[in-house]
């Protein structure tokens, strides 16, 4: 028997689970149909949502499905009628990446592939992705869109802009239009499992552990239904993670700066130096010395800042808190 988990994070999407519990049911019945040493587990984690999408997954778990349906929650309680269930309460929202620790820390399976339930992850490329892994030498398959279509230019032009700045500084091979969505063997989940950071940033994690990846390319698909959980602020912070975590870039261009300014302070030494000697030292230039000293406290100020990001990353990262927390957990199916 091979066993392959779907690891699905949740987070307030009652209106797309239901589209996309049938759709991976019909996907995952094509697939057994192919190869019948198949079997599937679907691992749902609710994050902590505020609407029904956890007594969604619940109806799930008592409905007949191609696939065995355990599902990880956070933060709700759970009455008698649940006994049965597998599931894990976690107590707050943790955010994606957090659930996919999660679901991956859960998951049994051979192969591990991580979705997400608004199809925009769509489960029909699955099938292609399974037989990839069977016919060529790679450890994982992983999907990239193509197009951004649907989305705002302003967000496209500040995605773009990020994938080249961290492509540059980093050593993760990190794909512009990457998406979480892939398929991976067992072994590469055990690498990504390995890496128990605090601050997680998944992109640069798959690509950083390395193993053989293809590139599945798509068409952008909109949301089923629901609506992105990510503003603008929200993505410009997660990207600032992404380059904290994997690049250590923007400290030395602090000193290379620093460096710079320092020799344009002894060129201008010098000068002034020279000037008073030659012709005196009428005072003049007053603007001038503004300038320069508010344009240098600036830049000390955003590289302390740099430094402080940082600081504050090393100092989570040192606290060694757990990435997510279980509120109770039930077992039995
Ligand atoms: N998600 C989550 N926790 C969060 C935010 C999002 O588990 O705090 C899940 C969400 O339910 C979805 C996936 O992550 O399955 C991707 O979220 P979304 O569609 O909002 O992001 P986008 O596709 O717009 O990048
Ligand atoms: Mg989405």
């Amino acid at each position: 028997m091979t066993l392959i988990s779907i690891v699905v994070p949740c987070y307030n999407e009652e209106e797309s689970l239901p589209l996309f519990a049938d759709e991976l049911s019909r996907v995952t019945n094509s697939m057994k149909e192919c190869h019948d040493d198949l079997e599937f587990e679907l691992i749902l984690i609710d994050d902590g949502s505020s609407d029904g999408t956890l007594s969604i997954l619940k109806g799930l778990g008592q409905k007949e499905w191609p696939f065995k349906v355990r599902w990880a929650s956070f933060s709700r309680n759970f009455g008698e009628e649940d006994k049965g269930v597998k599931y894990i309460s976690f107590s707050r929202n943790f955010g994606k990446e957090a659930a996919m620790y999660a679901g991956f820390c859960h998951a049994k399976g051979d192969y591990v592939a991580v979705m997400d339930a608004d199809m925009q992850d769509p489960p029909s490329l699955l099938p292609d992705m399974y037989e990839i892994l069977l016919t060529e030498d790679c450890d994982n398959v992983a999907t990239r869109r193509t197009t951004r279509k649907g989305e705002p230019a302003i967000r496209s032009f500040f995605a773009r802009m990020f994938y080249k700045i961290i492509n540059r500084i980093s050593d993760a091979d990190i794909v512009d239009g990457a998406r979480d969505y892939r398929l991976m063997k067992r072994d590469m989940v055990d690498a990504v499992l390995s890496i128990t950071e605090y601050n997680r940033f998944s992109k640069g994690i798959f690509g950083w552990v390395g193993f053989r990846t293809k590139w599945l390319e798509y068409e952008n698909v909109e949301r089923a239904a629901g609506e992105t959980k990510w503003s603008f602020f929200s993505l410009l912070v997660y990207s600032i993670d992404g380059i904290v975590g994997f690049s250590t870039a923007p400290l030395s261009i602090a000193s290379f700066a620093g460096l710079v300014f320092s020799f344009i302070a002894v060129v201008a030494f010098l000068i002034v130096l020279i000037r008073a000697l030659l012709f005196g030292d009428p005072v003049a230039g007053w603007p001038s010395t503004m300038i320069a000293i508010l344009f240098i406290g600036g830049l000390q100020m955003l590289f302390l800042g740099v430094i402080g990001q940082y600081l504050a990353k090393a100092y989570l990262e040192l606290k060694h808190r757990p990435l997510y927390l279980v509120r109770e957990t039930s077992d039995g199916e």
